[in-house]
């Protein structure tokens, strides 16, 4: 961070906060942010411009997004009421931040993990307390309770599917949660739809639990900035309140609304990137040096033997991008790989087998 002096100076506890980057370099196949390798589908694309057309552009939008809501509650079984929408589910966990930390406050998070839950609270002016994920990345009960107690974190983060070791939580660590705190729980499943279960069905009018969710992976919409949370109704009042009028375009809640109509199309590609997640594991294994973590996510955290860095550096020489976690804590010698294309799947598994034989060398 710089330290150049500047006209005015920003408040002294941001001082210390990173921005959060993810290097974008220029190469044939890039497998390092976790979006959908595949475009939305053209259906999609030419009912959602034909509903933009006769939207009047010179109004705002509707504030309280309704019918994507209706739609949305409809689509996952939960009323309306329910439902907030946003920029993204980053621009969910920032406004559920705004609302129920800041100053005096805390929120735990459990490291490893997505490194904006931290950074959004610290922006916010949140105290964050770490808790240590278990050798095998689960969440570990016991030290949770234990700082949970000691801390009384107003939120509690757990990342399901966790990004970037594709952990995924049972149902009893979430249970577990709600009953050591009486803050909110806060299930991060931008990755749900490619794990086993979720913890939305946990969610209850007179509970604690809040489920955050994005449209940025399985839904193809990343560039459209699309995410929710399912929470009990006094929160997303709460969230109402905070979250800056009419925040949402009307674009991006046609969008949404639209996609939902795809949504056999959008099963079949779960599946379809589910299938070849474990096909890369597999392959991952057999490669030597190599030890990949089970994931219940659409990428794949991968261990490589000695330098990890220089493997991320040769992969990007053979054209594959993928996300170098190597330098992060608790992540030594990590490499992180999103499930692409078929083919894009297998120039990485060709390039890395190359990568690896030459770091050795
Ligand atoms: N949560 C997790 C765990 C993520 O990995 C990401 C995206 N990298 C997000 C939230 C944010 O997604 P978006 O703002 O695009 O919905």
């Amino acid at each position: 961070m710089s330290t150049r002096a500047v006209p005015v100076a920003p408040r002294d506890d941001l001082r210390l906060v990173e921005g959060y980057h993810s290097p974008q370099l220029d190469v044939a196949v890039r497998l390092n942010t976790n979006e959908s390798p595949y475009a939305p589908p053209d259906a999609f694309v030419e009912r959602w411009l034909a509903e933009l057309r006769v939207t009047p552009l010179n109004r705002y939008p509707d504030r309280a997004a309704r019918e994507l809501r209706d739609a949305l509650g409809r689509h996952l079984g939960q009323p309306a009421e329910r439902i907030f929408c946003a920029n993204g589910s980053n621009e969910v966990l920032q406004t559920l931040l705004l609302a129920y930390a800041g100053h005096g406050r805390r929120a735990l998070v459990h490291e490893p993990t997505y490194a904006l839950h931290s950074h959004i609270a610290r922006i916010t002016g949140t105290e964050v307390v770490v808790a240590e994920r278990n050798a095998d990345f689960t969440i570990d009960p016991d030290a949770a309770r234990a700082l949970i107690a000691d801390a009384q974190p107003i939120v509690v983060f757990a990342c399901s599917p966790n990004n970037p070791t594709g952990t995924v939580e049972p149902p009893e660590t979430i249970a577990g949660l709600l009953e050591a705190s009486d803050g909110l729980i806060v299930v991060d499943e931008a990755y749900g739809e490619f794990a086993p279960h979720t913890a939305m069905d946990q969610v209850r009018d007179d509970g604690r639990l809040v489920v955050v969710r994005t449209y940025s992976k399985v839904w193809s919409m990343a560039a459209l900035r699309l995410g929710f949370a399912v929470a009990p109704p006094w929160v997303v009042e709460q969230l109402e309140h905070v979250v800056l009028p009419y925040h949402l375009p009307a674009a991006t809640q046609i969008a949404g609304r639209v996609a939902l109509d795809l949504d056999d199309e959008m099963r079949d590609r779960v599946a379809r990137l589910v299938s070849e997640r474990e096909r890369m594991s597999t392959a991952l294994i057999r490669i030597d040096g190599v030890t990949p973590f089970p994931s219940g996510a659409n990428f794949i955290l991968f261990r490589v033997g000695g330098d990890a860095h220089a493997v991320w550096q040769a992969l990007v020489q053979h054209g594959v991008l993928v996300r170098d976690c190597s330098g992060w804590q608790r992540l030594e010698g990590c490499l992180r790989v999103t499930v692409g294309t078929p083919d894009e799947n297998d120039a990485f598994l060709t390039a890395l087998r190359a990568a690896v034989t030459e770091v050795a060398r």
